[in-house]
């Protein structure tokens, strides 16, 4: 009996977890609110600090000092990182977390496959073979999802030759060698088990390789759930309510955030990871050698018109407008603009416009990357709409300021097959009656097609970084 149960009993134990599950939840109910988000995440932080003490407590690690110098280690690495990277590369920075969180349940699940006598009972190493699949799985495809959204990798679909037949014949062989681990025992088990963690991890990596172009966010949603996933099996694993409690939570959240990125994007999710959406779309030549690119971004976005009246046009358009729909995307991101669009939101209500955002659900480069970034500036939820009530409200708005978006605006996405974006849902901000494009320049967005926005009558192009663009226009209506 653990010293912690010795001390309060099972029943107690059990309490203290549930209040701490409780906690976890509470705090995320509070982050659905700026007022309220940072404090929801500080109790949710403690609530798994809790869960860390009450792990070492329950296994008598309390005064281990390899205990303390692990995390100690562990904490000051995520503390360094936290601090140094910045607000742009949080994307890539989730993507590697989700790959840590699932590399942490692979390792406690191969220990469990691996070392005699623990998990022995057939459930338990079940739940242990899936945790260290699912988990290395996820530590391979967020890797390469990391790697694609830092643009170490093309972000384009990858064609991989010959790859549904090696994925096929590669988790015959984890099935196979997890059978195996169920009869072989010692150093042999733990070979065995190492071998199906590598498959894993290279199925998840090659299967991820083919993701591209707008199709990445539902595997990056999809990467997250499955981290929970993964835990919540080690849990199982390792008898431990509270890791199948919260990898439970961070599971169904992720699972239900990656049926609504597949609503969004009118995808399919087994058609994203067959590659059945843009890697299939463009007939390839049979000859196309491994890992070639689905098709280059076109260097040559559409025609532009001569004159677009540049800052006066502007400025004198959302004079005129009594009604303006904000569309921010990645770009505001990259210029760190939503301070500028705060100042411009704040001039514009100063003169009685009736303004909202319009957050499409894959803006940005993770879930919700638009949401942080103007709540960081105070702009309440309420200001925010949606998809469909957004495309409601454009035909009657008189100007939409787009600001550093591109895909998510696309009309191409209506009309150009085989495209990465056809198919997708956009805001549709062409049918505002003035839509001012405040993008660096014409060139296409992540998924690579031009955008024939930029050439239709109406519209007024502010080309440049959107920090100084809208800051001009600010300016300009002040
Ligand atoms: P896009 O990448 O399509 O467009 C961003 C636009 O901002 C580009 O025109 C870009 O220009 C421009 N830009 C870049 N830097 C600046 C700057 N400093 N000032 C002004 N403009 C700038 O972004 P969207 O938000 O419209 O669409 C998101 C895309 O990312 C979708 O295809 C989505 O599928 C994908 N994605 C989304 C994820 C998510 O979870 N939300 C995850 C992974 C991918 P330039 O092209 O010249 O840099």
């Amino acid at each position: 009996m653990s010293g912690l149960t010795a001390l309060v009993g099972a029943g107690g134990r059990q309490a203290l977890e549930l209040l701490l599950i409780g906690g976890i939840l509470l705090g995320i109910r509070w982050m659905g609110a700026p007022r309220t988000a940072v404090r929801g995440n500080r109790l949710s932080a403690c609530c798994l600090a809790g869960f860390i003490l009450l792990a070492l407590a329950g296994e008598g690690l309390l005064v281990s000092g390899w205990a303390w110098g692990a995390l100690a280690l562990g904490g000051g690495l995520g503390l360094a990182l936290g601090r140094r990277v910045r607000m742009i590369q949080m994307p890539e920075l989730v993507a590697l977390l989700n790959g840590l969180g699932g590399a942490a349940s692979a390792v406690v699940a191969w220990m469990e496959l691996a070392v005699p006598g623990a998990a022995a009972a057939a459930g338990p190493r079940a739940a242990a073979g899936l945790g260290l699949v699912i988990g290395a799985a996820t530590l391979g495809g967020s890797l390469v999802a990391g790697a694609k959204l830092a643009r170490w990798l093309r972000p384009t679909p990858m064609r991989l030759a010959g790859w549904p037949a090696i994925q096929g014949m590669a988790w015959l062989l984890i099935v196979a060698g997890l059978a195996g681990t169920g009869v072989l025992a010692g150093p042999r088990a733990a070979l065995l088990a190492a071998l199906v963690g590598v498959l894993a991890l290279g199925t998840g990596a090659g299967t991820v390789w083919r993701v591209g172009g707008a199709d990445m966010p539902v595997c990056i949603s999809l990467l997250n759930a499955l981290s929970g996933v993964a835990a919540a099996f080690a849990g199982f694993a390792l008898g431990q309510f509270a890791l199948v409690a919260v990898g439970g939570i961070v599971g169904a959240s992720g699972l239900m955030l990656t049926q609504i990125m597949c609503r969004a994007m009118n995808r399919h999710l087994g058609d994203i990871l067959a590659g059945r959406t843009t890697a299939s779309a463009v007939s390839a030549p049979r000859s196309a050698p491994d890992a070639q690119p689905e098709r280059e971004p076109a260097a040559v976005p559409v025609p532009l018109r001569e004159e677009t009246g540049g800052l006066p046009a502007a400025a004198a358009a959302l004079r005129a407008a009594s009604r303006i729909v904000l569309v921010p995307g990645y770009g505001m991101a990259v210029a760190q603009a939503q301070e500028a669009v705060k100042t411009l939101a704040d001039r514009l209500e100063q003169a009685g416009k009736e303004l909202c955002f319009a957050i499409h659900p894959v803006a940005g480069r993770m879930p919700g990357h638009m949401h942080v970034l103007l709540a960081e500036v105070q702009i309440p939820y309420e200001k925010f709409v949606e998809i469909e009530e957004a495309n409601r409200r454009l035909p009657t708005a008189d100007a939409v300021v787009v600001v550093g978006a591109n895909d998510v605006i696309n009309p191409a996405a209506n009309t150009a097959e085989g495209t990465p974006i056809y198919g997708m849902p956009i805001l549709d901000a062409a049918a505002a009656g003035t839509v001012i494009i405040c993008n660096l320049n014409a060139a296409p967005g992540y998924a690579g097609v031009p955008n024939p926005l930029y050439g239709r009558a109406g519209t007024i192009l502010l080309f440049g970084d959107a920090r100084q663009t809208v800051s001009d226009l600010a300016a300009a209506l002040a």
